[in-house]
């Protein structure tokens, strides 16, 4: 037998029991530094209480639902013969399931619940019944029907560079596996895991298929069923997938996209594909743990520097771009079009956790705290019932969360997320213990010197103060680490990202049984380190002002602007606050004073921020000026959306030149402005130009997802008016989306109740990039219209349409 792994284990990596099977003489190798599982934490306070009770109560019930309803539970019974039906939705829905699972195990776990325990198992028989006698399990292969085949048709593993997810999805069913393994000790779904497994390590690697994983997770996957059996080959092939990427033997290459353009040692930063970036960076974290083997680490180190100085939102969110649902270039965090995928969120968290057990450095820990209260419960709605998949930083017209998507990855994500997000509370090396997130409640730490019982009271996030409570089951000496946030000492961000903007950071400051006690941290913790007994108290008290955040000047998007910050918690302004819907145009400057306070009443409970601004008013005459001061209110950014759609900024100006003003009173912004498919057409007459016709930062209409129709927009004035000229400037995101300048257009003017064309004096040119000009002779009418013939294949869009 190989000894026993370490109950700490459940949270992350999931499994208390001893191990089964393997190499019986091989040493057990894992993280220095063991997480506490969620299990052995429990919250008491309002705010991660709560959201853990929502995410058991209402999230998991409401994923269920809608995999039912959306027939992801009926692949796996049609796949199975148990009924007769169409495979229905995209050839990776396997995975909502697994993931369900998983987070349902989880909320087992921690709550035992029978009827849920039933559920699960309920499934697990059609999802067994749907595997093929040799392990392999993928239901959209075993429904191919003439309208409806996954890449690869009925062929296993060669859809592989057309996005099956072949490998993706059953990556997720080990998690599920583990998880559920580990909260019921029923082998069940085990059993399903370990056949798929066994059949994956038998079908790849050297000399067999030399694919790699189009979307990466089996490593993670792997790693988990390593844990619970000990056998060597999952850990062995997750190590093979990982060493294949890149290195063009045995497989076409996928592309940078899928972090298969060269060697993963070779891979200088983050690129790609932001969710399958991060779960491999998690598995080669992972593999690096459990086989002992360092040749990761530099890859690991230097993408994790990448990201800190490059490609990290103030939100913590990561992949900028739609395009690509991934990374950027360096510096490319544009507010207004982030994608920032939830699960891109996610994933980065499991990277930074993962980071820290293996090098103990709090600045990893910083980034975990930064994604957990921003991007990633930005993802979710306060009743847990409505998510985002792109959480961006602005927003000219607001957004609503969605109940479920057509590609569901995020919901489901959330769900096993939050279920173990006390697991990221404490962490030990040795009988040495780590305080890495602050929230009232209790954490039993098994160590070998004894159980050690950590009680926290703080009203965290939103206060500083922080009192620990510590009961060793009996007196001993060890250290315990506390973490200083890098919000706390001046560095919001590690990396050269991000600043504060005033002045030198209050003193941190902690005292021991009320002794006050130097804090001089190390790698991000102030470690005290004395012979500790029972009823020890620690008093941490972080000085929480409101802190206003700037951009290197290396990140265009965020030049001259500020974001506002407390403690962990980024903040934004929302329209429903401002008095005429508009947030964008408001100037803060660095001068205004900005004070905090609780509101207990809104948003189920915020602290929020209020000072004075001013807006930024474009005058008839093309100049900007300060409109008068007015109080502005900033929540806290993961709130945003919950009262209704309106406008949305993270990062406001703090000079009038870089505010997006409001408009001058023109003609054309006095005129109603419609459009033939309704979309957004208030852009039309904001004056706010772009710098170019695929600069997303400024609003403007389209007509996407319809081409090659013949589309308007219209002005109606409140009178009749004589109109000579007009310039439109048109949206164009060729490279990025499928917007392009149209194929023609013209003017018509309404008499009566017929639209006739104007006689056009200049020719109708279209052109990207500028203000495109057209005169004719003067019409006098109450309505003017633009008509657009789109290119085929292709849809379009208005930046601003100016008339005179
Ligand atoms: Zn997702």
């Amino acid at each position: 037998m190989r000894p026993p792994l370490p109950a700490a284990a459940v949270v992350l990596f999931l499994l208390p029991f001893a191990a089964r099977g393997g190499n019986p003489s091989a040493p057990f190798r894992d993280y220095p530094i063991t997480p506490v599982p969620f299990t052995s934490v429990r919250f008491t306070d309002g705010f991660w209480s709560r959201r853990v009770d929502v995410n058991r109560s209402v999230t998991l019930p409401h994923n269920f639902a809608e995999c039912e309803n959306t027939g992801r539970i009926d692949n796996f019974v049609f796949a199975a013969g148990l009924k007769q039906g169409k495979y229905r939705g995209y050839q990776f829905n396997d995975s909502d399931i697994y993931k369900v699972i998983e987070g349902a195990s989880y909320s087992l776990l921690a709550h035992p619940d029978s009827a849920i325990g039933r559920t699960i198992d309920s499934i697990i028989v059609f999802i067994a019944a749907a595997q093929d006698s040799d392990g392999y399990l993928y239901t959209p292969r075993r429904l191919i029907r003439p309208d409806y085949a996954p890449p690869g048709g009925k062929e296993r593993w060669v859809g592989m560079k057309d996005g099956s997810h072949e490998l993706y999805t059953v990556g997720h069913l080990y998690e599920a596996a583990a998880a559920h393994y580990a909260a019921t000790g029923k082998r069940s779904l085990l059993d399903v895991a370990l056949r798929s497994a066994d059949l994956v390590c038998a079908t790849f690697g050297p000399g067999r298929r030399g694919e790699v994983p189009d979307h990466q997770e089996i490593e993670i996957g792997l790693c988990k069923l390593y844990r619970v059996t000990g056998e060597e080959k999952y850990l062995r092939t997750a190590m093979w997938f990982l060493d294949q990427r890149g290195n063009g033997s045995g497989h076409e290459l996928l592309g940078e996209y899928a972090q298969d353009d060269r060697p993963i040692l070779e891979q200088e930063g983050a690129e790609g594909h932001a969710v399958r970036a991060a779960y491999m960076y998690s598995g080669m974290a992972d593999v690096t743990a459990l086989g002992g083997n360092g040749k990761y680490i530099p890859a690991l180190d230097r993408i994790w520097r990448d990201v800190v100085n490059r490609k990290l939102y103030i939100t913590g969110g990561i992949g900028a771009a739609g395009r690509n649902e991934g990374f950027s270039g360096a510096y490319t965090l544009p507010n207004f079009s982030a994608y920032c995928e939830t699960c891109a969120s996610i994933a980065l968290a499991l990277w930074s956790q993962r980071m820290f057990l293996l090098e103990g450095d709090a600045q990893y820990v910083d980034v975990l705290e930064r994604v957990l209260y921003n991007a990633i419960l930005s993802g979710v709605s306060m009743n847990g019932d409505a998510f985002f998949y792109p959480n961006p930083l602005g927003s000219f017209h607001g957004a609503e969360r969605s109940a479920w998507f057509g590609c569901a990855c995020c919901p489901p994500n959330v769900l096993r997320f939050i279920a173990g997000v006390g697991g990221y509370a404490y962490a030990r090396r040795g009988d040495d213990v780590y305080v890495n997130l602050f929230a009232s409640g209790k954490g039993t730490i098994t160590r070998p010197g004894g159980d050690l019982t950590i009680t926290q009271e703080t009203r965290y996030p939103w206060e500083g103060e922080v009192l620990i409570s510590l009961a060793p089951a009996r007196p001993g000496e060890f250290t315990v680490s506390l973490r200083i946030p890098g919000w706390a000492t001046g560095t919001p961000v590690p990396g050269t990202l991000y600043s504060v903007l005033q002045g030198a950071p209050a003193h941190v400051s902690i005292s021991v049984n009320g002794t006050p006690t130097d804090v001089r941290p190390v790698n991000g913790y102030a470690r005290i380190r004395r012979t500790w007994k029972p009823g020890d108290r620690i008093r941490l008290l972080l000085p929480m002002p409101v802190q206003r955040i700037v951009a290197s000047d290396s990140l265009e998007d965020d030049r001259g602007l500020t974001a506002l910050e407390r403690g962990p918690i980024v903040y934004c302004l929302e329209g429903v606050d401002a008095p005429d819907g508009h947030v964008t145009d408001i100037v803060i400057p660095d001068s205004s004073a900005i004070a905090h306070e609780f509101s207990a009443d809104l948003l189920n409970g915020v602290t929020l921020l209020r000072g004075r601004g001013y807006t930024a008013e474009r005058t008839t005459g093309g100049e900007v000026v300060a409109g008068p001061l007015r109080e502005f209110r900033a929540i806290p950014y993961y709130a945003w959306a919950h009262r209704g759609k309106c406008e949305m900024t993270v990062w406001e100006a703090r000079t009038i030149a870089r505010a997006l003003p409001l408009a001058a009173p023109t003609l054309a912004r006095r005129s109603t402005a419609s459009a033939s498919r309704g979309l957004a057409a208030d852009a039309l007459n904001d004056q706010l130009l772009p710098k170019s016709s695929d600069d997303e930062s400024v609003p403007y209409m389209h007509w996407w997802p319809h081409k090659g129709t013949t589309e308007w927009v219209q002005y109606d004035f409140p009178a009749g008016q004589s109109v000579s000229r007009a310039r439109v400037y048109w949206f164009d995101d060729t490279g990025q989306g499928e917007c392009r300048v149209p194929a023609s257009w013209r003017i018509l003017y309404k008499k009566g109740t017929d639209w006739i064309p104007v006689e056009n004096t200049s020719p109708y040119t279209v052109e990207r990039d500028r203000l495109t000009p057209v005169s004719f002779a003067p019409v006098t009418t109450k309505s003017l219209r633009i008509e657009v013939q789109l290119q085929s294949g292709f849809s379009a869009g208005i930046f601003e349409w100016t008339i005179e």
